[in-house]
This record gives C-alpha cells, structure tokens and sequence, in this order.
C-alpha cells in the first residue's frame, strides 16, 4: 500500500511538471491527454518480441488487384523493380475505362505486357437507349482484341451501378437482368469480373465513440437516408442473384466482400456461389485485427480467395503485406495506420500461401 501510496504521488508528480508544446502552446499531460483526438494518436509498441523484416514474398505474387498508379514511363519502370525486388510476377490493372481511354492505357503497358494485364469497364454511353446493351457487349469485344484480359472493377455502394470509371447509373445494380447479355459474354470470352459491393460495416454505423472503425468510417460513412439504397447485406443479396443469373461467368467480389468482419456469413456466400471469389485487396489492416480468426477462413476458403492490393504500390505497402500474411508478429504499427488498432501478423502456412498468391488467380485466368 505504502509502495502503491509512492507510485501515485510520483506520478502526480510528473503529470504537473511535464508539458507539451502544441502549436506553441505548453500543455500539461492532462490537458494534453483530454484533448487527444483518436486521429492524431501515433502509438509506438514497446514490446521487446520478435520483429520480422520480410522482404519479398515467399511465392511469385500474382496481384489481381491494382490500378493505373502511374504518369511516365519512368514510375512504371520504377514500379517493375519494386515488383521484381518483391517476388510479384504479374499485377491486374482495373482500368475502368472502354473506348479510346482504354486504349491509351492499354499502349501505355505495352512493353511491359508480360507483367500488368489490363482489364476494361463496360460501355455505358447507350445506356438508356434500346442499343443498349448490344452497343456495350460490342465494345467489350473490342477492348478484348485489343487485349483486355477481364472487367473491372464495377462498384455498387448502395445507389446503383458504377460499370465504368466516370458513369454512375443510379438504381442499376449487378443483378439487372440488363447486364446479363455482357456478362455472358465474359463468360464467352474468358473475362472475369471484379466488383466493388458496399464498404465496410462501420461505414453503415453512427459515427460515434462506439464505431469500432471510427478513423475510417467518419471518411468514408455511407449516408443510409438517401432514397432507395440499399445497405451492405442487401448488396450481398443482389452479388448472390448476379452469380445464379449468370452461372458461366466468374466473379470476384473485392476487399472480402466487404463482410469480412463476418466470416461465416461470407463463408455461406461463398458455399453457395462456386463461380465467386474474393480478393483480400485493401483489407490487410481490417484483417489483421483478428488474426487467428482469419487465419481460420483462410484456410478454409484457401481455394476462393486471391490477393490484390489496391493501394499505391509503394515498397513499404508491399512489406506490410507479406508481414501482415506471412509472420507471426505481433502488436505492430503502420505509418499508414487507419485505424486505432495493432497490427498482428497472420502467419498463414505455406501451401496456403501459393494458392492465395498465384495458383487461384492462375485458375482463374486460364
Ligand atoms: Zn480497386
């Protein structure tokens, strides 16, 4: 008690005479301490356990999920060392675009075609016109002369379809039986899919001191008044009756489906769908937050799930990613940190690892 009675008047002690300068004004510990916002907290683990320095992945990486980052020449060819100093042989770029957009693009990775594969987004300028859809599977098959390996990615957050890049057609959702004469059409020519359904489930809740994903979410929140939208299970719904109404065609629904705070429910989909995957891009730190929970559906759903990155395609954001999915350590941070938590390691096992890294997308890809 006496020892306890010591500490704490220590530690008074220190509370009034340390300070904080804060845009030149000093501070105490407490009043530096009410004032902290959740934002600008930056951590520092002081735990003195093991730190892995993964430099490269264990397998040729093939990312299907990427996008056209660059503005010369010399980034792609910047890009391509980072590539090559990392272990990844071949990244999927999600253009978006049809028409002469995609085009140029395309030309834009032509000499480095053996590593990026260019995939195109659907035709919307006759939308709304009796040419449509013809007009839009017309155009697929000519983005798929000119070497677009797939579709992507088409984006559904609640309102309606986003098939292209720059056109939003509100109220058209992936199930539209409209989109089926361009699905099948994938399905002919071999194209997969990748789309975008909702965000994740904090984005859906009150911002408050309750929402677990609060740095993110009061971002990134999806305003549920507007009229007719749909929320996060019913874009599930609509992903489901687009893989029964289009059983040929392959979907991947990116980021974990954005249910990745609910495994099982994911994993049913999943059960439910054999023409579906999902990519991991963009959820590296979502998923590290349960580690041991996700190391379990990785390996239970090692077949279905294929990696991507969506993220500037920087050295240290590849780094964070092979620790992320192949160490065991624990209780770290990114300075790209958004969110409040830790980051643990998932130490997935090495057959586990090839299929996630190459061989599923290998599948898909034919
Ligand atoms: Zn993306």
């Amino acid at each position: 008690m006496k020892y306890f009675g010591i500490l704490a008047v220590g530690a008074m002690a220190v509370a009034s005479t340390a300070c904080h300068n804060v845009q030149n004004e000093v501070k105490s510990d407490a009043d530096f301490a009410a004032e902290l916002k959740l934002a600008d907290y930056r951590p520092v683990s002081v735990f003195k356990i093991p730190v892995s320095d993964i430099r490269q992945a264990s397998f040729p990486v093939i990312d299907m999920h990427s996008h056209s980052y660059l503005h010369s020449v010399e980034e792609l060819e910047q890009w391509v060392r980072n590539m090559d100093e990392n272990n990844i042989e071949k990244i999927v770029i999600h253009t978006g675009t049809y028409g002469e957009e995609f085009d140029a693009l395309y030309d834009l990775y032509k000499g480095v075609s053996d590593r990026f594969e260019l995939w195109c987004g659907i035709d919307m300028s006759s939308w709304g016109t009796p040419d449509f859809p013809a007009k839009a599977v017309a155009e697929l098959e000519r983005c798929w002369k000119k070497g677009a390996k797939g579709v992507g990615e088409l984006s559904d957050k609640g309102l309606g379809e986003k098939l292209s890049r720059k056109v939003k057609e509100p109220g058209l959702h992936l199930n539209d039986d409209l989109l089926v004469p361009i699905f099948s059409k994938c399905a002919e020519l071999g194209m997969p899919v990748n789309c975008h359904i909702g965000d994740p489930v904090w984005m859906y809740e009150d911002i408050d001191e309750h929402n677990d994903g609060y740095m993110n979410a009061s971002k990134w929140k999806i305003d549920m008044s507007q009229p007719g939208i749909l929320d996060l299970y019913e874009l599930v719904a609509t992903m489901e009756e687009t893989c029964v109404k289009n059983p040929q065609t392959t979907f991947i629904a990116c980021h974990f489906m954005n249910i990745g705070h609910d495994y099982d429910y994911l994993g049913q989909v999943l059960d439910r769908h054999p023409n579906l995957y999902i990519d991991n891009s963009a959820r590296h730190l979502e998923s590290s937050a349960t580690p041991r929970a996700t190391k379990k559906f990785y390996e239970k759903y090692a077949d279905r799930i294929v990696f991507g990155t969506d993220n500037n395609p920087s050295p240290t954001m590849y780094r964070l990613q092979w620790r992320i999915l192949e160490s065991e350590d624990e209780h770290f941070y990114s300075p790209s940190q958004t969110y409040h938590w830790p980051l643990h390691g998932i130490g997935l096992e090495k057959d586990v690892l090839e299929k996630i890294y190459r061989i599923n997308a290998q599948k898909i890809m034919r």
